[in-house]
């Protein structure tokens, strides 16, 4: 069933596909219709099942559809277990509602950080709140937002709000709701907190039940963002803001870019070291030893670096550099998401290192959407590798130059197939890999 079938808007169907998904998940097609209708929703559903587009895009159309007349209400309240997933569901719903001609205010609010920027954010209003309960509460108890107009709340992994001890706060926010409102509730398991939780708080339900993933697969969402090679140190600084994570793996290609890279993320003011293969094992000990007791929060590495190295609760990978093979891609990957927690995988894929993606995909049996983030959307094209009319073999022209090419309307010869490209690099053997989804 295409995206379209769903009643979405073209602007979220727009998003979607730039997105590059293709069809709904599983649970995308129950539970995008249920929203609409206002149903409450019942869904057991994990990381990795597209459950965040398959409340946000409902959510976003409904906001859509209601005409605001008076002042900003809050609208939709998403409650979440931690940062790094409440930053996360913020960022998807900025992507997805991107191109709304209204464009919906969405402030993420968690704790371990300032409360100010927070407060700040509020100001004026918000359409959509994506917190933790604590909170959310404080911001409520500094009158920095009111829940007395919210249409649609949603927990989203349950059953980790309440292992998180977050079941007083949770009363306490219910009871800040108005009466009539939807309610949608997301979780992997149903203990018997969740499941009291959902009778009392549930009416009529629609219930969802997506097979569960592989026990033994850890949680890996892997992402690959497209930006030109110049900004990528700047998106990494803006991830590192958005995405809030606590500690990020970033792998390089070469010893001079671990200096590079980290060197310009510490003159940002963020704490970041280097790891590669030339420091002597003392410092290499001493830079493991700070990643792992939080006082680096970036730690920019060569491939010396993925192998045997464990560090739990490493919410995220960058693959700032691809790396040169498509066995360095899953030891890199590997690297968080250990121990069954939830984690990360982000490749920096631009014009010149597209293909090369392709062909990590390729021998991993799996397609990962291409992203772009707002304000980092890139600008350069890719280069055909077969000679071109003009211009020297595999270099970039100038935009200046392409626009001219445009204008006159210069075709160029198709770029060179994965299997050309395939020949041009160094590959391993490969066991099948896992099949995303
Ligand atoms: P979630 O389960 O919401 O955390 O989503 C897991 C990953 O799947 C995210 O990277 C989403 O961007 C991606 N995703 C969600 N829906 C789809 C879809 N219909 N097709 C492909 N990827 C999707």
């Amino acid at each position: 069933m295409p995206f379209s079938a769903l009643g979405l808007s073209p602007q979220l169907v727009r998003a979607i596909v730039a997105r590059g998904y293709v069809a709904p998940t599983p649970v995308q097609t129950e539970a995008i219709p249920a929203v609409r209708s206002g149903r409450d929703v019942r869904a057991m559903a994990q990381t990795g099942s597209g459950k965040t587009a398959a409340f946000a895009l409902p959510i976003l159309q409904r906001l859509q559809e209601s005409k605001r007349t008076g002042p900003r209400q809050l609208g939709a309240l998403i409650l979440v277990p931690t940062r790094e997933l409440a930053a996360q569901i913020g960022e998807s719903f900025r992507q997805y509602g991107r191109y709304l001609p209204e464009h919906a205010r969405i402030v993420t609010a968690f704790g371990g950080v300032s409360i100010n920027p927070q407060m700040l954010a509020l100001r004026g209003g918000a359409d959509i709140v994506v917190a933790t309960p604590g909170r959310l509460l404080d911001l409520v108890d500094h009158n920095a937002l009111r829940l007395g107009a919210v249409a649609t709340l949603v927990l989203d992994e349950a059953d980790r709000l309440f292992d998180l001890g977050f079941a007083a706060e949770l009363g306490r926010i219910l009871a800040l709701l108005p009466e009539r409102r939807q309610n949608l509730l997301f979780s992997a398991t149903f203990p018997a907190a969740v499941q009291a939780c959902a009778e009392q708080l549930l009416r009529d339900p629609v219930r969802i039940e997506v097979a569960a993933a592989a026990a033994s697969t850890p949680a890996i969402v892997e992402r690959a963002i497209e930006v030109d090679p110049m900004r990528r140190t700047q998106l990494l600084r803006h991830l590192l803001q958005e995405q809030a994570w606590t500690r990020v793996l970033v792998f390089v290609a070469t010893k001079y870019a671990t200096e590079h890279v980290a060197d310009k993320l510490r003159r940002a003011g963020i704490a970041a070291g280097a790891l590669h293969g030339e420091l002597s094992q003392g410092a290499r000990t001493l830079a493991l030893a700070d990643f792992k007791a939080a006082k680096l929060q970036v730690l920019v590495a060569t491939d010396l670096a993925a192998r045997g190295l464990d560090i739990v609760q490493l919410p995220a990978v960058v693959n700032y550099d691809l790396p040169r093979s498509a066995v360095d891609y899953l030891h890199r990957i590997g690297r968080t998401g250990r121990a069954g927690e939830g984690g990360v995988a982000i490749s920096f894929v631009s014009a010149d290192t597209h293909a090369h993606f392709e062909l990590i995909e390729k021998r991993h049996h799996r397609r990962i959407p291409r992203e772009q983030i707002a304000g980092f959307e890139p600008e350069e094209t890719t280069v055909p590798l077969a000679p071109s009319t003009g211009g020297v073999k595999g270099k970039r022209k100038s935009k200046k130059d392409r626009l001219r090419e445009a204008a006159a309307g210069v075709v160029h010869p198709r770029p060179a197939t994965p299997t050309q490209l395939e020949n041009s690099f160094r590959w391993h053997r490969m066991p099948p890999g896992r099949p995303r989804r």
